[in-house]
């Protein structure tokens, strides 16, 4: 028996009609949208998406909309030919990679929806203005090209997955939305395409953030000290170990992204740490669920 092929669309119409196929078949689809040069992260989301559903669906576009003035847009790494294997081995059905063009015929591209501010203008949204109202009208977009039952995203991107699953139930999208836990390298990095934009030096000290928040994460935990005095002392830690900058380490409710500030308002149900520092231009995101739902 020959393996199953992947087939690779860059059309919405004809990725629309393989999806209506597969509906009038009675099969449920699944959706990983992402901006490819895939790693095995993405591909863990690939997996989560085959035992939810009975075809998945990748999607690889660099959205120029969820980027700002300065930013890598133009150098993110695009590998659509490796990533087109890596998918095909791991037995995905279908990839949509469209053109700009595609998804945004008229030349100037324009946010199509603004998320409310309480949840996209702090953290992220706070250092990347329109970031948030750029990635919910791409996945949007997606959303209503693939027209999944079910669409997995990431925990690595904290901020991201709270802005994406309460737009979701917000409009009442039949989609079930899946958070999938953050896939590190052996030293606790959590992967990331902009990784590679490491020096030797840089890629030495990186780690450092993920230890650095367990470590806090300890240390809240059992009340080690005020929740803003551990905040501010793994901020100093990271910058003593070679950050250049730490642009937010935080303690939070998953909910709404609240900050914490005291421990009458902190369970470790509802807390999540979130941290974004910088090793030269490149910035690095992490974050720590003391018990993960
Ligand atoms: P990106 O291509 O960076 O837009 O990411 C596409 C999806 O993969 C998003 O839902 C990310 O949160 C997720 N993702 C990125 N890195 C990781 C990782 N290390 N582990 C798990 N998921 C990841």
């Amino acid at each position: 028996m020959s393996a199953p092929s992947l087939k690779v669309w860059h059309q919405i119409k004809q990725t629309q009609a393989q999806v209506r196929d597969w509906k009038q078949q009675g099969l449920k689809v699944g959706f990983v949208p992402t901006m490819g040069n895939l790693h095995a992260g993405h591909l863990s989301l690939v997996e989560q998406a085959q035992q939810q559903a009975d075809k998945v669906v990748v999607s690889i576009f660099v959205n120029p909309l969820q980027f700002g003035v300065g930013e890598d847009f133009e150098r993110y790494p695009r590998t659509l030919v490796a990533d087109e294997a890596l998918l095909a081995q791991q037995g995905c059905d279908l990839l949509f990679a469209p053109s700009v063009s595609e998804m945004y015929p008229s030349k100037q591209a324009q946010p199509m929806i603004q998320v409310p501010s309480s949840l996209a203008d702090k953290f992220e949204g706070q250092q990347r203005p329109g970031h948030f109202d750029g990635v919910a009208t791409v996945v949007a977009k997606l959303f209503n090209a693939v027209q999944p039952d079910v669409a997995v995203f990431g925990q690595k991107d904290y901020q991201q997955w709270c802005v994406l699953s309460q737009m979701v139930s917000g409009l009442n999208w039949p989609i079930t939305m899946i958070k999938a836990p953050i896939v590190r390298d052996s030293d606790g990095l959590a992967l990331s395409s902009r990784n590679q934009y490491l020096t030797a030096t840089q890629r030495r000290i990186a780690p450092n953030l993920f230890r650095t928040l367990q470590d806090l994460a300890q240390d809240l935990a059992e009340q080690r000290g005020q929740i803003q005095h551990l905040l501010h002392d793994s901020e100093q830690k990271l910058l003593q170990l070679g950050f250049d900058q730490v642009d937010y380490i935080e303690l939070v409710d998953k909910a709404c992204l609240e900050t914490i500030k005291d421990y009458r308002d902190f369970s470790p149900e509802q807390g999540v740490l979130l941290v974004a520092a910088r090793l030269g231009m490149t910035r690095l995101l992490d974050n720590y669920e003391w018990i993960t739902n």
